[in-house]
């Protein structure tokens, strides 16, 4: 709905959003609690009182709106085969594409967990849609793998609805969700954290009645001894997001191994002319505002045909997991955003030659860091720029 609205804004004609759902606003919908809004609208919102605010822009502006529409597939020129409840087979052609298709969540068979298949083992993402949309509840004793932001969401969100939440299993030395879900979902409630541990085996054959969870080394192999049984009647994983980029892959758009989605320059611009690409569909985000911030920039280039798949390589260098854009096409101020791979503390950050300092870092916590026209020009001058941390003195 940025994209759209920053298009529309920015003198596109004619503007349509596609959306398999019954509404717009993707996964906000489900998302109940607060937290969103903070940067955008300088207020604390929940995801449906934030996805509202663009709906009700995007009612005005003057958007087509396709809703239970699924796209199929995407070829250059580019042209958009989708199939809708309302109009059958439909084909889009436009000048330019933006894709915001957003992510979704690593399954079971993702993490190869033992065990047999029963009831009672789901993605929290799911839980979350049971819960605050279908108003199902998925179970009473609950245990959680993976402490992402979803899997801390959830285990307050069941705490309040009366589930007793025994644990939160995380493989990683640190939890891997925002320190504020830490604090405000876990701490607050008394749900206590295992970190450097995972499950190893579900239990049960109609319905899950445990698991064992174990404690592992820093190579991820399980310690011996360390094995306890925990009973629970609901496993929910919280092990990841996949960017939704099958569409994009089969349409030729390069992607980026790390991120999971299209490697793009500074306006979102993919590898195919005329394709962009925004929100979590290009890289996962922990918030909210950011995707908006991200839907402005590819609209408004996707209206004004800004872009090229050339330019200046951006290059993860090291302690950097990943860093988008990939390239630089122009010389105007821009946003880096960043992921490092491990907690540190102390550190510098480098592009190229800048410094950036900055004392502590987490993989949970994008960074965003602001480039001026003046330091993008010094950067559009070379060919490769690499981003990476070093320990400060
Ligand atoms: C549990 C949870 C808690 C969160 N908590 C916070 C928080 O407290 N604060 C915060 O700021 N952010 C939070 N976030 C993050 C933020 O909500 C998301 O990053 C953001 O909403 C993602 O937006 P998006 O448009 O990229 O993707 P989505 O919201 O996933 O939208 C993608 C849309 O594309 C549609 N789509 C996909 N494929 C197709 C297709 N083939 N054809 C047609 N339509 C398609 C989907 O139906 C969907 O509507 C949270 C996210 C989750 C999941």
């Amino acid at each position: 709905m940025a994209a759209a609205l920053a298009a529309k804004g920015a003198g596109a004609g004619k503007v349509a959003i596609l959306e398999r759902a019954g509404e717009l606003g993707g996964i906000l919908n489900q998302c109940i609690h607060n937290g969103f809004g903070l940067h955008w609208f300088k207020e604390e919102l929940t995801g449906p009182e934030y996805a509202t605010r663009f709906v009700q822009q995007v009612q005005r502006s003057g958007i087509d709106t396709y809703l239970n529409t699924m796209v199929l597939e995407l070829t250059p020129q580019p042209r958009i085969t989708a199939v809708s409840s309302d109009y059958g087979l439909v084909e889009f052609t436009a000048r330019s594409v933006v894709f915001a298709a957003g992510c979704r969540e690593r399954t079971r068979g993702a993490i190869n967990i033992p065990g047999f298949r029963p009831a009672g083992v789901l993605t929290a993402g799911t839980a979350q849609r049971y819960i605050n949309i279908e108003g199902f509840m998925p179970g009473r004793e609950v245990v959680i793998l993976g402490s992402g932001d979803i899997g801390l969401i959830m285990a307050r969100r069941l705490t309040l609805e009366g589930a007793k939440v025994k644990a939160v299993i995380e493989i990683l030395p640190y939890a891997a969700g925002l320190a504020r879900n830490v604090a405000q979902c876990l701490e607050d409630f008394h749900i206590p954290l295992y970190l450097s541990s995972t499950v190893i085996n579900i239990h049960g054959q109609e319905r899950i009645n445990g698991v064992t969870m174990a404690q592992v080394d820093p190579d991820r192999a399980v310690v011996s001894g360390t094995e306890r049984f925990i009973p629970c009647d609901t496993l929910l994983l919280s092990v990841g997001l996949i960017p939704e980029n099958e569409l994009t892959a089969a349409g030729g758009v390069k992607l980026d191994p790390r991120t999971g989605g299209p490697t793009v320059d500074e306006y979102r611009h993919t590898s195919i002319p005329g394709v962009y690409a925004c929100g979590n569909v290009l890289h996962v985000h922990d918030l909210v505002d950011y995707v908006s911030e991200e839907g402005e920039i590819a609209g408004t280039a996707a209206a004004l045909g800004y872009g090229s798949h050339e330019g200046t390589e951006i290059v993860p260098g090291r302690g950097v997991r990943y860093v988008v854009p990939h390239r630089l096409s122009a010389a105007q101020p821009f946003n880096l955003y960043l992921r490092v791979v491990e907690p540190q503390e102390r550190v510098r950050l480098f592009i190229g030659d800048k410094q950036v300092v900055k004392r502590n870092v987490k993989p949970s916590e994008m960074l965003r860091i602001g480039i001026s026209a003046q330091e993008a020009a010094e950067l559009r001058r070379l060919k490769r720029v690499e981003v990476r941390l070093e320990e400060a003195p």
